[in-house]
């Protein structure tokens, strides 16, 4: 039985789609079975940063009718990793979030892990998503502004009686000077880190030309271990 992990922020261009398809291709290159979702209704770009974003000719949730929804629409990446697209028209609001989260949960049977990009804001959608997660991942740049909504998003994970997160403070500057992790940990009022992923201008461009993940499985690899570690074993530093 797989299990149902967010990638959540509260603030938006923190880094969640990054960090999604990255730890997805990770994961599968250790052999787990990985269904990445796009849960960001209505502003998908998983698709482009995955480098499928030609390979999706319908929406199949958008279907309005009363049919359940299928995995018709999952398309694959690569070896262990498949990807389950969100709509590009309809929003959170417009789908049938029943369905879907009946799908998510039914496909738990073949994948070992499920990661979904949420997207930011705490509205309708990080509420379903929240419905089918177990535990969380809450990336976050060490940045005030972020931490604020970081220690927000968690507060909404706990009103959602998630209480098993790891921090992935991403685009960390390599200098590192003005960072104090027992700072930012107490505004997110966390004790454990997930990750700290460097700022790279590699990330851009690979994301840009559509080859992210092979930054993903090779020079990245190091850089992601820990958050591989916490999805599989629940260990955090
Ligand atoms: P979100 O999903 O939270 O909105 P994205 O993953 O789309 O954020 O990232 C926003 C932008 O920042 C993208 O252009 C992405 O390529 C870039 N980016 C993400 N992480 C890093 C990093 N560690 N270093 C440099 N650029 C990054
Ligand atoms: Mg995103």
């Amino acid at each position: 039985m797989g299990e149902i992990i967010g990638v959540v922020s509260g603030k938006g261009g923190v880094g969640k789609t990054t960090v999604t398809a990255c730890l997805g291709a990770a994961l599968s290159h250790a052999g787990h079975r990985v269904l990445l979702c796009d849960g960001d209704f209505g502003l998908r770009d998983l698709d482009l940063v995955l480098g499928v974003a030609d390979e999706i000719i319908y929406d199949a949730l958008d279907a309005s009718e009363d049919k359940e929804y299928t995995n018709d629409a999952i398309v694959s990446i690569a070896k262990n990793l498949d990807f389950l697209p969100a709509s590009q028209s309809a929003r959170w609001e417009d789908i049938g979030r029943k369905k879907y989260k009946k799908l998510v949960r039914r496909l738990c049977d073949v994948y070992d892990y499920i990661l979904i990009d949420a997207p930011a804001g705490i509205g309708k959608g990080i509420e379903s998503i929240l419905d089918l997660v177990s535990r969380c991942i809450v990336v976050t740049h060490p940045l005030w502004v972020s931490l604020r909504n970081g220690a927000r998003m968690i507060q909404v994970c706990q009103e959602h009686n998630i209480r098993d997160f790891a921090i992935a403070f991403n685009a960390v500057p390599v200098d590192g000077e003005d960072i104090d992790l027992y700072d930012m940990l107490e505004v997110l009022r966390a004790e454990y880190v997930g990750a700290m992923i460097p700022y790279d201008e590699d990330i851009l461009t690979y994301t840009q030309d559509g080859h992210l993940l092979d930054l993903a499985s090779h020079e990245f690899r190091n850089v992601l271990a820990p958050l591989v570690d916490y999805v599989v074993t629940g260990d955090c530093w």
